[in-house]
């Protein structure tokens, strides 16, 4: 029950953004109150014992550059709450089946030596980009404005808005670092043929030299527990197990913030919105699902390359060819033979993760919208062709399909993890063209989950700019 009759601001959903915007609030206001559908705060940040007892799994995100790139959580000194960020030595590897691998190093020197010929022009591209991180990020993960930065993001300009494929050929002469480049533009789950997926390739490269892909000491979850606490700590007030279907589950407030996608926004009774707008949501475009698979592992993945046994990520997908080809399939709504894979492998640098000598991993592939295929018979081959005796190291395993990941939690909307397709015409344009995104068509409710800009990913800019946007001009601290 909540403590009071009337609230001045109220959020919906307690994500990354939902607790995002809940603690923006919390620092204007004097009472707010965050309501959350499931029995535990995180969405997308959640932790569970998924496969047997002692395993502890990131139910959903895994890998989390943003979230200590982020320049909203900069601010909060999250460690404070116990949150700590672990560092892999090598934030990813992209092995081949002969046994070699490419692979990103948190230096950018040793990564471009690695590449041999192709090293300098890949430093000469990251390089601006890992010196002015910080300046880049402040510019990419908000709505569109002016740039505070305007020869820095001309320069990511002119690199980001080409096509995946088209700045790896022309650039890179090797097969296999076209491949590595095009494993991190395909987390995108674009065709890696439109233009400005190369943006997403030379982001996830510059945040690996610049801050590390590190993940969550303990699991997610305890990432989220860090913004519960610092959210109740300024006075915010928490309850879950509260799903909200209607305007009339909802206390009064002064302001309501939903961490939800347009679809869902929609489907809530009594908000008041008018029918233009409802019909422009519902025009929102969403994207491919995730197959997601955890595995409890006797010991650590058998890697044939070495550098794969040190890696927090590892990306499989033979070519740039045939990861282009999986995304394309997807897109045209099949399921990929070979599908291209991104795995995490936690317990290797937190030991916490499982029992003594014991092991997980954590591992998706792109499906179609909806898709309820089990992929795990796919992912486990092609794992075997990279580390054979893969299967036989395997204890327990949980498959979660595109449509088990929107039951789980209803922002997946068909699986799609990223709160909508995020491809160039809709990534500033979330939910709607608008000046202000965040803002509905009723007055005191506003939009702040991944659906708005900057997007998908645990770094909970879109709950902090929605809330800003409510508050502006009202002693919001700004980055
Ligand atoms: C398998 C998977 C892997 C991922 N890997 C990564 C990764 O490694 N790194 C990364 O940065 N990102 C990753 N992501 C993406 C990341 O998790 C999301 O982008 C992020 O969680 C979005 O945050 P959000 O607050 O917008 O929404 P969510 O985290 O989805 O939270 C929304 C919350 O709102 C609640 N809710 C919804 N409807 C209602 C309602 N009507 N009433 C009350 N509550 C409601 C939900 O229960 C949920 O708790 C991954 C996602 C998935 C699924």
């Amino acid at each position: 029950m909540p403590k009071r009759d009337d609230y001045d601001a109220v959020v919906v959903g307690g994500g990354p953004n939902g607790l995002a915007a809940a603690i923006t609030l919390g620092r204007r206001f004097q009472s707010v109150l965050l309501l959350e559908a499931a029995k535990t705060i995180g969405g997308g940040v959640r932790s569970k014992a998924l496969t047997l007892p002692g395993f502890v799994h990131d139910v959903c995100s895994a890998v989390q550059p943003l979230s200590l790139a982020s320049p909203f959580f900069r601010q909060l000194d999250l460690p404070q709450y116990g949150l700590e960020w672990i560092q892999p030595e090598i934030p990813l590897a992209h092995p081949f089946e002969d046994g070699s691998a490419l692979f990103l190093h948190r230096s950018l020197e040793v990564t471009s030596e690695a590449m041999g010929a192709d090293g300098r022009a890949y430093k000469r591209l990251l390089q601006p980009f890992v010196d002015h991180e910080q300046k880049l990020l402040a510019d990419l993960l908000r709505p569109l404005h002016f740039p505070g930065n305007p020869l820095l993001m001309a320069r990511f300009a002119f690199h980001a808005l080409r096509s995946l494929r088209n700045i790896a050929e022309t650039r890179f002469q090797s097969d296999r670092t076209r491949t590595l480049f095009a494993g991190l533009a395909a987390h995108a789950m674009i065709p890696l043929e439109q233009s400005a997926t190369a943006a997403f390739a030379i982001i996830l490269a510059a945040l690996a030299h610049a801050v590390g892909w590190p993940i969550i000491k303990g699991g997610s979850q305890k990432l989220a527990d860090a913004l519960a606490d610092c959210f109740q700590s300024n006075g915010g007030e928490i309850i879950t197990g509260q799903p909200i279907a209607s305007a009339s589950d909802l206390p009064k407030a002064a302001v309501y913030f939903f961490d939800v996608t347009p679809r869902q926004l929609v489907n809530i009774k009594g908000l008041g919105l008018t029918d233009g707008y409802c019909k422009r949501l519902a025009r929102f475009r969403y994207g491919p699902g995730v197959c997601k698979v955890d595995w409890a592992l006797k010991e650590p993945i058998p890697w044939k390359a070495d550098v794969c046994r040190k890696a927090g990520t590892v990306h499989l997908g033979d070519s740039l060819g045939e990861i282009a080809a999986s995304i394309r399939e997807v897109r045209a709504g099949n399921v990929s033979s070979s599908p291209y894979i991104i795995l995490a492998q936690q317990s290797l640098i937190d030991p916490s993760r499982a029992p003594a000598g014991r092991h997980t991993a954590w591992a998706y592939c792109h499906v179609p919208h909806g898709s309820a295929a089990d992929m795990s018979a796919l992912i486990e081959n092609k794992i075997e062709r990279y580390a054979p005796g893969f299967r036989e190291v395997i204890l327990a395993k949980s498959v979660l399909s595109a449509a088990a990941m929107e039951q789980y939690n209803p922002n997946y909307v068909g699986g799609d993890i990223s709160g909508g397709l995020q491809d160039l015409s809709q990534m500033y344009t979330r939910p709607v063209a608008s000046l202000n995104p965040y803002r509905t068509s009723a007055k005191n409710i506003y939009l702040c989950s991944s659906s708005t800009p900057p997007g998908g990913g645990v770094h909970g800019l879109c709950g902090y700019h929605a809330a800003q946007s409510a508050c502006n001009g009202k002693g919001i601290k700004a980055f």
